[in-house]
């Protein structure tokens, strides 16, 4: 099958048709040179002067995760405990026999009422099926008390990173994978199901690749998702590549993964193996960060730290000697210090493995000279300028807030790329890069951050789509228009070189091609 997409509107390039043929590109010229190949296509698909991007790369998300986001009651709407609870109520008539109702995606810094959902909330909809509401960050879970009485738990109960306070149903960090425990195991139908639909949104948003954290999101063992992203990518379908960042609940179930000769890399184009994922600690918005310092806005606390450093270096180890990168979820000052201890003392000088660092987010100026020295990859969110906007400076004060979520410093000094961490913000690319260049709140427009670190419109799409291919050591194949590549293109109704920067995140995504295939119409 042979395409010519003419009419072409490409940045900084006089070429107006890209011809593919299967997968791959085979020409990138222009119309009046390339007269032949366009007759001879079976198919002209006229873009009439819209601008054409390489398909965008979401470095970290959860891919499978936003499928069961948007299967489940999605709470990102609410403004008050009483429409919280509409929500759910609303969502109790399709949840089945022994089955739970989930909802995700409240934010209570956004409730106009000054509350958020505690147990009591819950009980009011239903005492009898078990109920859970997960935070937009996914750090913090509320529960009525039919999940407490299925837990056992009655009283405060307290683990390694995580706890439950009994009087109100708050669950957090390592607790909350406790409670998903109780829940019946979603079997391979069904994760295909996520996945498909979480696919389809993210196809949707001009997105043709993820670097995407599966493995315990929604199931407990790795194994299910495993199963689920190998048979959909050997039936072919799959239309965006997933390179898995590896979670395990543990170090015997990363053991048996390396032992069935799994590792980094193993699998195709559309699901590879990539690297082992840590988490370190919490979200800024439900302060359970690890700071170095108390919070500012709440002295009784410095976040939680979900891992002991002795671990983190045992992983690392194992994982550098299969040859498998290694990147950590950190947030606060304090997990930062101590990954960027482990890594110095674990890693090879110039960092060809690619090792790095997820989040990037509360940083002091320090350390992102060592970020940079030490070469690591950066996977940053530009989108969650939208609302840390809102809290970074009253959370960890005004010093600290200046050299943090530094975009511009790293994106000089070592390998960024940029993604979204879906389903914690929805995957919208062009909000995120608006978000990078102008680092002010969409949802709150009085709020901004430290304009020093605002990205170009370039800058930005180049973390959305080159530098994301090459942090997956894919930049031989995708991450450009060109010649031998595949065929991953989003097409836009603007230019976002032309749009005014606090309208970009109203571009529409028309057009997605993936592999060569049109898989998102507008
Ligand atoms: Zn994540």
């Amino acid at each position: 099958m042979k395409t010519a997409m003419i009419h072409c509107h490409m940045h900084g390039r006089s070429e107006d048709v890209i011809i593919y043929e299967d997968q791959y590109i085979t020409h990138v010229g222009h119309e009046s040179d390339l007269h032949d190949e366009i007759e001879s296509s079976d198919e002209i698909i006229d873009v009439k002067g819209m601008y054409v991007s390489p398909g965008f790369v979401d470095s970290h998300m959860h891919l499978l995760e936003l499928g069961f986001y948007l299967s489940n009651v999605q709470l990102d709407g609410c403004t008050s405990v009483a429409s919280l609870q509409e929500a759910c109520r609303n969502g109790l008539s399709s949840v089945e026999e022994g089955d739970w109702l989930l909802g995700r995606g409240y934010n209570e810094d956004r409730f106009t009422d000054g509350g958020k959902p505690d147990k009591k909330a819950l009980d009011e909809i239903s005492t009898t099926v078990p109920i859970a509401v997960t935070r937009a960050c996914g750090h913090v879970m509320t529960v009525n008390s039919k999940v407490l009485e299925i837990a056992g738990i009655s009283e405060d109960f307290e683990m390694e990173g995580g706890r439950v306070i009994f009087a109100t149903g708050r669950v957090e960090e390592n607790a909350i994978n406790l409670i998903h425990g109780l829940q019946k195991e979603a079997d391979v139908p069904k994760l295909q199901s996520y996945i498909l639909k979480g696919q389809e949104y993210v196809n949707a948003c001009g997105i043709t690749t993820v670097g995407s954290d599966d493995f315990i999101s929604v199931t407990h063992d790795y194994r299910g998702p495993l199963d689920a992203f190998e048979k959909l990518s050997y039936q072919g379908k799959l239309t965006v590549r997933v390179n898995e960042q590896c979670e395990f609940a543990d170090d015997q179930a990363f053991a048996s993964f390396l032992d069935d000769g799994y590792t980094f890399d193993v699998g195709n184009d559309f699901f590879r193996i990539g690297p082992l994922k840590l988490i370190l600690d919490g979200s800024l918005g439900a302060r359970t960060a690890a700071m170095n310092h108390s919070y500012c806005d709440d002295s009784s606390t410095r976040g939680t730290m979900c891992m002991e450093k002795e671990d983190m270096e045992r992983d690392v180890m194992l994982a550098n000697r299969f040859n498998m990168p290694t990147i950590a979820h950190c947030i606060g000052d304090r997990a930062a210090d101590e990954w960027l201890e482990v890594l110095e003392r674990n890693i090879c000088p110039g960092n060809p493995l690619h090792h790095g660092i997820v989040h990037c987010q509360i940083l002091r100026p320090d350390q992102i000279r060592k970020i940079i020295d030490l070469n690591l990859s950066c996977y940053y969110q530009s989108i969650f300028v939208d609302y840390d906007a809102s809290v970074v400076e009253q959370r960890v004060g005004h010093e600290l807030a200046e050299s943090s979520y530094p975009f511009h410093t790293l994106y000089e000094g070592t390998l960024c790329s940029n993604g979204s961490d879906a389903p914690v913000e929805m995957p919208d690319v062009m909000k995120g890069i608006e978000c990078a260049v102008t680092r002010q709140s969409l949802s709150f427009p009085q709020k901004k951050m430290n304009p020093k670190e605002c990205l170009s419109v370039e800058e930005a799409i180049a973390t959305y789509t080159v530098n994301g291919a090459k942090q997956l050591f894919m930049d031989d194949r995708i991450g450009l228009i060109k010649e031998g590549y595949y065929a991953d293109l989003a097409v836009l109704d603007q230019d976002p070189y032309e749009t005014d920067p606090k309208q970009i995140h109203n571009i529409q995504v028309m057009m997605t091609v993936s592999d060569g295939r049109l898989v998102y119409t507008r």
